[in-house]
């Protein structure tokens, strides 16, 4: 997919969705045997919730992933009928709306069942639950030794007609780190709370406990379902595991801007906030009206670089709310001409793992940050009759 259309506005966000697709296909075909669901949180992981997750359908995504019901709910008003799951609620959260839009809910404690299964009696429609075991991360699920009261509170209410419970999972600590000793003490927690929960009378559709990482390192991990975000998008879960183009994925979002100003100024010049940067000969700045409103990092000033008129220019002095500067030496660029922040490499940007890796973080933070400020541009289309999932069958 090219990205050669150039940016119109004074930002924008290209989204290729043939990448999300493909980057999709490239995922099933990692884990055969198993479903695959694609992780559309925090608005597709800054891509478009939407378009994301049609794009990813196309790719042979079954199941979409989102953390909260809220997110769920705007899948569904979007028309789309795959499988939803949102894992990540708090009490008093509209459970008997994410029922009646057949949205599969996750339950990490004995009080969300209690809610799920009076939203379930108020809305008329049993639940479908996912009861969730902490086999170590130490975040969110339920610790082994509530597990046996989870279970057994679940299968209550299962008994009583209000909730079936269709899913069984658990999430890594350090996929991204292979070998790492957690790994298998993990999996061997999560078959054993799947074992005590089959021998309790759980019949579940799905067990899952792979995300991005341990699809990739993981194959005794697949199990009926992974669960696929970050590289969907096209990015590396970690630098270790390799570049996004070595496991043949492609970064699907393209982050570009014009130039505001282009102006010539002297040595002994100060450059933005603080002046941290001050430069040392006659010299060319470019101002890029991007900045850490639209989520490019505040730390990127002095750290980061953007493409820029052929070649790879260094970003000087702070990044400011709206805008950040980047310096030509005596190279010349016109106002109006664009940027790119970062994008696939197609033409010498940076990716965003570069931009991670500059910054100390991760791929996923830089991508998501990106706000709505910003508008979508999406390039590339799914495949229209792929494009709303399987039928959702009660
Ligand atoms: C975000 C998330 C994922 C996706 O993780 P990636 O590393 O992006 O593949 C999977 N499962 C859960 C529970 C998550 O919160």
């Amino acid at each position: 997919m090219a990205n050669s259309e150039p940016t119109r506005g004074r930002a924008e966000a290209r989204i290729d969705l043939t990448a999300i697709r493909e980057n999709t296909a490239r995922m099933r075909e990692r884990a055969p045997s198993a479903a695959l669901m694609a992780v559309v949180k925090a608005d597709g992981y800054g891509h478009g919730m939407v378009p994301a997750a049609r794009a990813a359908l196309a790719g042979g995504a079954t199941w979409l992933g989102t953390a909260f019901i809220s997110e769920g709910l705007r899948l569904r008003q979007a028309g789309i009928t795959a499988r939803i799951l949102s894992w990540l609620a708090v009490p008093g959260d509209d459970w008997a709306a994410a029922i009646q839009a057949a949205i599969d809910l996750s339950a990490n404690a004995v009080w969300a069942i209690e809610e799920i299964a009076a939203a379930a009696a108020q809305a008329g429609v049993p639940a479908r639950v996912h009861l969730k075991i902490d086999s170590g991360l130490g975040r969110a699920g339920t610790t082994p030794q509530e597990w046996p009261r989870v279970v057994d509170a679940a299968l209550k209410a299962q008994a009583d007609g209000l909730l079936q419970v269709v899913g069984l999972w658990s999430h890594f600590a350090c996929a991204d780190e292979p070998g790492h000793p957690s790994i298998t003490r993990q999996l061997a927690t999560f078959r054993e709370a799947v074992e005590y929960a089959e021998r309790a009378g759980v019949r579940p559709e799905v067990r899952h406990i792979a995300n991005s990482p341990a699809t990739l390192t993981l194959p005794e991990a697949h199990l009926d379902l992974i669960r696929a975000g970050i590289t969907i998008y096209g990015l590396s879960p970690a630098p270790e595991l390799g570049t996004a183009r070595e496991l043949g994925l492609r970064p699907a979002m393209t982050l570009a801007a014009r130039l505001a100003l282009v102006k010539r100024v002297p040595p002994g010049h100060g450059v933005s906030y603080g002046h941290r940067y001050v430069t040392d000969r006659n010299t060319t700045l470019a101002l890029v009206p991007v900045g850490y409103a639209d989520g490019v990092p505040r730390a990127a000033g002095d750290r980061c670089e953007v493409l820029l008129a052929g070649q790879r220019r260094a970003i000087r002095g702070r990044v400011a709310m709206d805008q950040f500067v980047v310096e030509l030496g005596d190279d010349d660029a016109a106002c109006g001409e664009e940027v790119l922040l970062f994008g696939p490499g197609d033409f010498g940007e940076p990716t965003a793992d570069d931009w991670a890796r500059a910054l100390d973080t991760i791929a996923y933070e830089i991508v998501t940050r990106v706000g709505p400020r910003v508008p979508r541009v999406y390039l590339g289309a799914p495949q229209a009759e792929q494009a709303s999932g399987i039928e959702v069958s009660r």
